[in-house]
């Protein structure tokens, strides 16, 4: 007998894992996978840790959450930094006085103020009626063609004039030379990759890979006193009020037989021709690698695309529309009935978590049942 059954070995779960089995709680963790670490699993792939199911940078302003995971990994000063390239020239993200020198010749902000707030006048827009007219009436027609329009397009797999204007309420722009994405106060990749870090999460938890819940629902519930899902709530109820829809990502993985293809972690395609949104080369994320005397004579890159999902593909994002919100409310008010199972994580509560966020759901939750650490 456990106490706790643990459904998903993700970052929800292997957080609860941890802080219920050193307050002494008997855990056992399952998942359908045959691998740990849920959507931040990264493999070694020719000495490079890959990430499997899309780039993860970790970033947070929480203390406790950074002092958390630091307990787990030692982090590298990774910066995120990505560079657009439309139809061959590079520029900076986010828009920052990079962008604008590289876009127009400004050199001081004024200048670039300037050009902005030509640009906007231009436009004329006083209430946007969809996505182009917003972007156009934040940053002006320049930068949203050559950097927003394709890119946003591929997406979203609909043109931004169909698009509602409410998806981009504000556009960062800086007129400071910073090209760090992320305004949070720690930010990095855990050295040895994100696998490593769950590892040490799991240390002494008992982890049983390849088993799926739902197809034993009965004899694996019988084993705990309670059950923490973090699974899809809609397959958790066979979908009996419907499915939940999300927006999906294809990755096609390539060994290179080069040091270096790119230059950096991520590059963003904005044209509306090229087929899929971005580059990852997995190698930058990391550091020592390639930084002189070209140790790894290999990369490995990801092209993403987005695509449709349906049902069976892997979920990704959840769709935040009506229809999906109101659905998941309705299968929320199911789980709310549930004595023995709590339902958490991104799946089990349809709901797009940055890691930070998933691990302090996962702490807060924990502090309810066992108290603070
Ligand atoms: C493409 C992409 C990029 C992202 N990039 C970032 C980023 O850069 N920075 C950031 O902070 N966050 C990022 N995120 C968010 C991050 O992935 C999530 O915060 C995190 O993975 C959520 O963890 P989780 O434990 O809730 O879910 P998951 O990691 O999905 O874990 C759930 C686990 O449950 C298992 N499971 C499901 N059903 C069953 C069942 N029936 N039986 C047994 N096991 C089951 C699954 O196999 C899975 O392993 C990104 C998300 C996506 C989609």
């Amino acid at each position: 007998m456990y106490d706790y059954l643990i459904v998903g070995a993700g970052l929800y779960g292997a957080t609860m894992a941890r802080r219920l089995t050193d307050a002494g709680k008997k855990v056992l963790v399952i998942d359908k996978r045959d691998t740990i670490a849920g959507n931040v699993y990264t493999k070694k792939i020719e000495g490079i840790n890959v990430h499997i199911y899309g780039a993860h940078i970790f970033h947070t302003n929480n203390k406790r959450v950074w002092d958390y995971v630091n307990k787990f990994a030692v982090f590298n000063r990774f910066t995120n930094s990505p560079v657009a390239n439309y139809k061959g020239e590079l520029y900076s993200l986010p828009f920052n006085m990079y962008t604008f020198n590289k876009m127009w010749g400004v050199v001081t902000p004024d200048e670039a103020k300037e050009r902005i707030e030509a640009q906007k006048k231009e436009a004329g827009i006083t209430e946007p009626k969809n996505l182009e007219e917003q972007a156009i009436s934040l940053v002006g027609k320049d930068i949203y063609e050559k950097l927003i329009k394709g890119y946003t397009e591929k997406q979203w797999g609909r043109k931004c004039c169909e698009l509602p204007s409410f998806i981009i309420k504000r556009l960062p722009v800086r007129l400071t030379f910073d090209n760090n994405y992320f305004n949070a106060l720690y930010q990095g990749i855990p050295i040895g990759g994100y696998t490593k870090m769950v590892e040490n999460m799991l240390e002494g938890v008992e982890v049983k890979l390849g088993v799926d819940f739902l197809k034993d629902r009965e004899g694996l519930e019988a084993k705990a006193d309670k059950v923490i899902y973090t699974g899809p709530i809609d397959e958790f109820y066979d979908y009996k009020l419907g499915t939940l829809e999300y927006r999906s990502v294809r990755f096609e993985n390539e060994i290179l037989d080069i040091p270096n293809f790119q230059g950096n972690a991520a590059v963003n395609y904005t044209d509306s021709e090229t087929p899929f949104t971005r580059i990852i080369e997995h190698k930058w994320f990391e550091f020592g690698k390639d930084e002189e005397g070209n140790d790894l004579p290999k990369t490995v890159i990801s092209r993403e695309y987005s695509s449709e999902w349906k049902k069976g593909d892997e979920p990704y994002y959840p769709v935040n529309d009506e229809k999906n919100s109101k659905l998941s409310e309705e299968y929320k008010a199911l789980a709310g009935k549930e004595d023995k199972v709590i339902f958490g994580g991104r799946l089990g509560e349809y709901k797009y978590y940055d890691m930070d966020a998933v691990i302090l759901s996962a702490l807060t939750k924990a502090d309810s049942i066992v108290g603070e650490d």
